[in-house]
């Protein structure tokens, strides 16, 4: 088999999906050479993110895929035998969205290597080596200072330290039906919860999310017919299937919620799915990958740059990361306790108690817990800083409105009359004429009860 010459790079990032190309384009603005191996998704797929997802893409540099989603549809939700319809959605077709992906990744001057990622070896004396596939039987070895792996779901997984949610799979399928109103619908049936979303050209998708390890599910050649019987047997579902034909067989996605265990080492890091992955029922895995690549560049280039914050960084990282799974899966962990019909139903009864019992949001009332020295990204690296941590923003939060908050709130008078106004005289003093800060520090402030 012919082998291309190992090339060095600074970094190489594996994987093109929203994490792999957020993480390239805000290494390539640090000054990294930065390489990416991308291999397309293999089939059609539809997603929904919500408008802060979009307005992230954009802020990230990604404004061809940004430009690829489409414009908000309605979102009707029917939960526990109750209807909603207050929201809305942007639906995103995976397969040109990853395209425009790696259009942001090439106008940011990353350098892309077509191909699949066959092994990595992290103990190579140059650094990790990767050996890909690439097209025509070609095999190519590129080794790097440092690795991302952004391969999503299918990077090999940590071990045994990871966290697990119940095992969870969404079947889907793409249709075809007449071109009418785009929009999505989320619903509940006994043995897991379905999401259809339509476009205006007629393109539809139907994904099941139901128990991977259930006797019920068939082999791989019964597949299509099963789910067609399942769209005929679910009330909900039996309009979509009547105005709709298979556009193409029925994929599995694995969709259990993971946190892996160790997302740091001296020589890589992994971002988005390959990462953390959360039950799509929570909705959020792309703003999610993007949050956690937006801040793995300065993580990145503090353990190149400055060692001896290697822990530093690396706390940052795991305990963001961790922080972000779990609060996703107990709000994951809400929704499905709003379904009351059939809590003695394994697919349910398992979901309504994981991870645990503790409050998705922090306190009903939040308080400051107090003023902390906690790892902040501060431009491109991880440093320690003054921060007010409360309890819901256990990680601390720096500022607010552009404005540090550990110097408004250090030291304040206990009694509430003295409270109120140290902290009137040091936001004039602070925000001067800045009224918007004056304004959303106020509201932060009374939040926290302390005007
Ligand atoms: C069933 C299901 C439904 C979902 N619905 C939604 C939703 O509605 N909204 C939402 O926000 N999120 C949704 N998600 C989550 C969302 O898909 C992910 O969170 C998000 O895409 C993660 O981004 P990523 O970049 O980490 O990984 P991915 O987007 O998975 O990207 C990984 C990339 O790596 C590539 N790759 C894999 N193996 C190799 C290899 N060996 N070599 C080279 N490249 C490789 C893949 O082709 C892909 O391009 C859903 C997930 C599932 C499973």
């Amino acid at each position: 088999m012919p082998i291309i010459s190992s090339t060095l790079t600074d970094i190489l990032v594996t994987g093109a999906g929203p994490a792999g190309c957020t993480v390239a384009v805000g290494l390539r603005r640090l000054g990294y050479r930065v390489t990416l191996v991308h291999a397309p998704r293999p089939w059609p797929s539809c997603e929904g993110i919500s408008a802060r997802t979009l307005r992230g893409l954009e802020s990230a540099g990604l404004p061809h895929a940004a430009m690829s989603v489409l414009p908000a549809s309605a979102r009707r939700v029917e939960w526990n035998g109750e209807a909603n319809a207050a929201n809305t959605e942007h639906l995103v077709l995976r397969q040109e969205f990853d395209a425009a992906l790696l259009e942001d990744a090439r106008a940011a001057d990353v350098t892309l290597v077509p191909g699949r990622v066959r092994n990595i070896d992290y103990a190579h004396t140059d650094g990790p080596l990767v050996t890909v596939d690439t097209a025509g039987g070609k095999v190519q070895r590129l080794s790097c200072r440092f690795l991302v792996e952004a391969r999503g779901r299918t990077a090999p997984g940590t071990g045994a330290d990871q966290l697990r949610g119940p095992e969870t799979v969404g079947l889907m399928q793409l249709r075809r039906g007449p071109p009418g109103n785009p929009g999505t619908l989320v619903s509940s049936f006994a043995n897991g919860w379905a999401w259809l979303a339509s476009t205006a050209q007629g393109l539809y998708f139907v994904q099941l999310s139901v128990c991977a390890d259930s006797r019920e599910l068939p082999g791989r050649a019964e597949l299509n017919a099963w789910f067609d019987r399942q769209l005929c047997d679910i009330p909900s579902l039996q309009a979509w299937q009547r105005h709709s034909e298979p556009g193409a067989d029925v994929i599995a996605r694995g969709s259990t919620s993971i946190l892996q265990g160790q997302l740091v080492t001296a020589n890589s890091l992994r971002v988005g799915d390959a990462a953390m992955a959360v039950d799509p029922l929570s909705g959020n895995g792309i703003f999610q990958s993007l949050s956690c690549a937006l801040v793995a560049p300065a993580v990145i280039n503090t353990l190149l740059q400055k060692p001896a914050d290697r822990a530093l960084a690396t706390g940052f990282y795991t305990d963001r990361v961790r922080h972000t799974f779990l609060r996703f899966a107990r709000m994951g962990r809400d929704f499905y306790r709003m379904e009351a019909r059939w809590q003695d139903n394994d697919f349910w009864r398992r979901r309504q108690g994981w991870p645990d019992q503790e409050a998705a949001h922090g306190d009903i009332a939040p308080t400051l817990l107090g003023i902390e020295n906690r790892p902040v990204v501060s431009g491109k690296i991880i440093r320690p800083q003054s921060v007010a941590v409360t309890s819901d923003q256990p990680l601390g939060v720096w500022h607010v409105g552009g404005i540090e908050l550990a110097p408004l709130l250090q030291d304040l008078p206990a009694a509430p009359d003295l409270r109120r106004l140290a902290l009137s005289s040091r936001l004039a003093e602070t925000c001067g004429s800045d009224a918007t800060a004056k304004t959303m520090l106020e509201a932060w402030l009374r939040r926290y009860r302390l005007m």
